[in-house]
């Protein structure tokens, strides 16, 4: 079988992976390349492969770096079935409508035709088949595959192939368990090729419990000084995982109570589906839901879905904590916010995700003092603060940890869904630690494996 890296190889974004050989032609994920925009021109390229030709995509779960290119894809001829599990299915639907707004906006601005319309979003779906964790889907030649859960995302999953005895998995993005809402996660065996992300595979988190203590100081302090906390946030996972810790804080009387709001349409969409996929939750989120707490409801939080409810925001007195979208600040309502409030000293800017480079995320949290939002020049006197600990993806660490665990068995590993820096550190570290066989591809490289 050939294995045919197109995206997320020696970068982190626009995942696109192709397994080929024995009459079958399947495809892992199909996102956006993501950078200073939020739909990079790199998107606008031609496949450099035929769609008609692939028969199925299976789906990793619903960042938009792994689903965004779906739509193109149906545009440009794919016929087969798209499958995911569940709530992946229902987070990329809200997911892609969301971005349907914003590549007609961008195509606008730069005066093109944009990636794709709503029809290809709508065709996507009559596709697409929602397949829970573990469940066998078979195809031609004994080729089965079934998701694993990742412990990422609600919904995300591990792609695990097996065919002719051996077995062959994607990781998409694996989640930095123990995670306060999702499952660990799912132990591998007798694995012999993987195909892993290692977006962190060069630098180490903050603990659970450290970045939960940064959290209160960030909040205290902000609080103390009068101003206001922005926090730029992804709609999925992020915010919920916020809500969560603020949802404990507020109710166990380690924070004042000041009003939180969650100023995000997107965000507020995904966490209704979140509130309605409580099986997809650990254990012990279901035993405390069992237990009568509403774990994304406490006193003076606020979601505010309509435009002017969001304007109506900086008409609330200081102490307050905006969380919004986007997470990367290339767009979205929090670019209002950080215009209102950049320049002032008491406020802060808390950094919880992954800040692409080019973004204006990225440029604030490397100490940028002057940025332009809306035709505005704004002098950044706020606070800037990055926590780690909030990512969804695991680091250093617990990378190596999850390849010690699959074991012995592995022959080859591929590393993607990293910058090639850390690929790189890691694939090496992976060499040193545990001798395996161990490479970063490049973009449009072709690797023949014994699968
Ligand atoms: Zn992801």
């Amino acid at each position: 079988m050939k294995l045919k890296f197109y995206g997320a190889a020696g970068e982190v974004t626009g995942s696109n992976h192709i397994l080929e050989g024995d009459g079958v032609s399947i495809m892992i994920d199909c996102g956006f390349f993501q950078g200073v925009k939020v739909c990079d021109d790199k998107n606008n390229d031609k496949f450099p492969y035929n769609p008609a030709a692939i028969d199925a995509v299976f789906v990793t779960h619903a960042h938009l770096d792994h689903v965004g290119r779906i739509p193109k894809l149906m545009n440009e001829g794919f016929k087969g079935k798209i499958y995911s599990t569940p709530p992946t299915r229902e987070i990329a639907k809200l997911m892609l409508e969301d971005t349907l707004r914003v590549i007609a906006r961008e195509a606008k601005v730069d005066g093109h035709e944009p990636l794709y319309r709503e029809d290809a979003v709508e065709k996507a779906f009559v596709h697409w088949e929602a397949i829970p964790y573990d469940k066998e889907i078979v195809f031609k030649d004994d080729l089965r595959v079934r998701f694993r859960d990742a412990g990422h995302i609600l919904g995300s999953a591990m792609i695990e192939m097996t065919h002719n005895g051996k077995k062959l998995i994607f990781s998409g993005d694996l989640g930095n368990s123990p995670s306060p809402l999702m499952p660990d996660t799912a132990l591998l065996s007798d694995v012999d090729f993987l195909v892993m992300e290692a977006v962190y595979g060069d630098r180490v988190h903050e603990n659970l419990l450290e970045r939960a203590n940064r959290l209160k100081e960030v909040i205290e302090e902000t609080v103390a000084r009068g101003g206001v906390l922005m926090i730029p946030a992804f709609s999925i996972e992020r915010t919920q995982d916020l809500l969560f810790e603020l949802n404990e804080m507020v109710e166990g009387k380690k924070i004042p109570e000041i009003p939180v709001f969650v100023d995000s349409p997107l965000a507020i969409k995904v966490t209704k589906v979140f509130e309605e996929s409580k099986a997809y939750f650990n254990k012990e989120i279901q035993d405390t839901i069992r237990g009568g707490d509403d774990i994304f409801k406490f006193p003076k939080l606020r979601f505010t879905e309509r435009s002017q409810d969001s304007i109506a925001i900086k008409d609330v007195p200081n102490p307050k904590i905006i969380i919004a979208g986007s997470g990367m600040s290339n767009g979205g309502r929090i670019m209002h916010h950080e215009r209102n409030y950049l320049s002032d000293p008491k406020s802060t800017l808390l950094f919880v995700g992954y800040q692409a480079v080019g973004t204006m995320g990225r440029a604030l949290q490397e100490g940028m003092k002057s940025v332009r939002i809306f035709d505005e020049d704004v002098l950044v006197r706020a606070k800037i603060v990055t926590i780690q600990g909030y990512s969804a993806h695991k680091d250093m660490n617990a990378l190596l940890e999850f390849v010690t665990a699959v074991g012995d068995s592995v022959k080859k590993i591929f590393v993607v869904h990293a910058e090639m820096g850390a690929g790189l550190f890691f694939a090496q570290r992976v060499r040193d630690y545990l001798g395996i066989d161990t490479r970063v591809p490049k973009s449009g490289d072709v690797v023949e494996i014994d699968f």
